[in-house]
């Protein structure tokens, strides 16, 4: 059930920051588009003093926010930001399936252990759809029911954890212990330090993404591309090399694959190419960029129509695949980490094969770490490894005090 209600318009950023907001934390929401719903409208002014400000959310104890700010929400809505202690065994930036599972083997070896995580618990597999690929899971399971699984997991056994909290910086003070700081000004200490923070697809930013992903709009046709067999069009937005490859897997599955470029060329290797320009299935669009996304017009919230822009003319054309891939680049989640451990040139974490970084004590595993699969089954493995390599740290820390 939905309680809460979101009033606002497409085009008011502070409406997006604040549905972006309850989204990461995977709070369920109504949305209101007052611009398209004169009642919405009403609403807004009676609980505004006539004014239509927005955003507007009404909570379900009947009070309200008028335009609040990402703390003010998070308050609202009983996420707490400051955690218990100061120190720590084992600190892990990232609570996604890596940084979970590495928390249960830790707390289950009596390890004292904290999460943070800048959004909500579950990371990527949170705010998937359905993962059908995941060992144990025969029928699939929704992303969002597997993520509060892991939570749980993670509580049962003392995990303490911290959302809607961003680290801002670790610093080795070369004293055995490391110093994280949050964006709340807090500063936690610990042994050891797990960087688990996964990376960001990136994304077309055209009007109406954001509220298809996992509803037809995707960044894995390993993950999802099954999904569509039999189907007539799939879409791939990017000619580079993901976009070539993932585009000539996608041809199993449906009759037609687009690749979308907005470039004068395709920029992937000759090989993928050839190979994609021989395809029977698959035509190219160079020139061209994505618009907009639009829903279906029957309510169910899936993807109806992409307007696709011809970049050289400007005119704007509707196509209707059955789904869109977007493959125009992966980024790190490693801004915050500049100049403290070693980074590949992309940006991802170097660890050595125990999953430790070139600073003591500072580990990494899951998708921010160079060579990773960005497959859950491997963030999890990661995430269990990397566990046992942090035991085995501390007791020779321990051992040689
Ligand atoms: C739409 C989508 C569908 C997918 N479908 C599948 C699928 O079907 N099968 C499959 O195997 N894989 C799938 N994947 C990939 C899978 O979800 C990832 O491989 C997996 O989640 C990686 O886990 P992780 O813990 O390494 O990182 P993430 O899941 O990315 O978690 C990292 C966490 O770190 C947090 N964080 C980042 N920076 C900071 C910071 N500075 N401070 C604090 N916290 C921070 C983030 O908020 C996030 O919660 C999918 C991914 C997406 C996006």
């Amino acid at each position: 059930m939905v309680d809460i209600k979101l009033y606002g318009a497409s085009w008011c950023p502070d409406c997006r920051r604040a549905k972006k907001f309850l989204a990461d934390q995977r709070v369920p929401y109504e949305w209101h588009d007052i611009e398209s719903d004169p009642d919405g409208v009403r609403v807004v002014q009676e609980r505004n003093d006539g004014k239509n400000t927005i955003p507007t959310i009404i909570f379900p104890d009947g009070s309200h926010l008028a335009e609040p700010s990402n703390e003010e929400l998070a308050e609202k809505i009983g996420l707490e930001r400051v955690a218990m202690q100061h120190v720590y065994d084992l600190i892990i930036i990232g609570g996604g399936p890596a940084g979970l599972t590495t928390a249960i083997y830790a707390a289950r070896e009596n390890l004292e252990t904290l999460i943070v995580d800048s959004k909500g618990l579950g990371g990527q597999a949170g705010i998937t759809e359905r993962l059908d690929n995941y060992p144990g899971f025969p029928d699939g399971i929704g992303g969002a029911d597997l993520a509060d699984r892991f939570v749980k997991q993670a509580e049962r056994y003392g995990v303490e954890t911290l959302q809607a909290v961003s680290v801002t910086s670790v610093t080795d003070d070369g004293h055995r212990e490391l110093d994280v700081e949050t964006a709340t000004g807090d500063h936690y200490h610990a042994r050891a330090v797990l960087l688990a923070t996964g990376s960001s697809y990136r994304r077309t930013d055209a009007e109406g993404e954001e509220d298809l992903i996992g509803a037809g709009i995707h960044f894995c046709a390993t993950c999802d591309g099954p999904f569509y067999r039999g189907s007539e069009e799939l879409m791939v937005i990017g000619g580079g090399n993901s976009g070539l490859e993932e585009g000539l897997f996608l041809a199993q599955f449906t009759n037609r694959v687009t690749i979308v470029e907005q470039g004068d060329a395709l920029r992937g290797s000759r090989l993928l190419q050839d190979k994609v320009l021989n395809h029977p299935k698959i035509e190219i669009q160079l020139r061209h960029g994505v618009k907009a996304f639009r829903s279906k017009d029957d309510g169910s919230g899936k993807l109806g129509a992409v307007l696709v822009e011809d970049l050289a003319s400007g005119e704007v054309i509707e196509r209707h695949p059955a789904g869109v891939f977007v493959f125009i680049g992966l980024d790190p989640n490693t801004g915050f980490l500049q100049g403290l451990v070693s980074l590949d040139e992309r940006g991802f974490i170097v660890t050595d094969p125990m999953f430790m970084t070139n600073v003591p004590g500072i580990f990494a595993a899951g998708d921010v770490r160079q060579g990773s699969t960005k497959q859950l089954a491997s963030a999890v493995g990661e995430g269990a490894a990397v566990a046992i390599q942090i035991r085995g740290y501390l007791d020779r820390m321990e051992a040689s005090a």
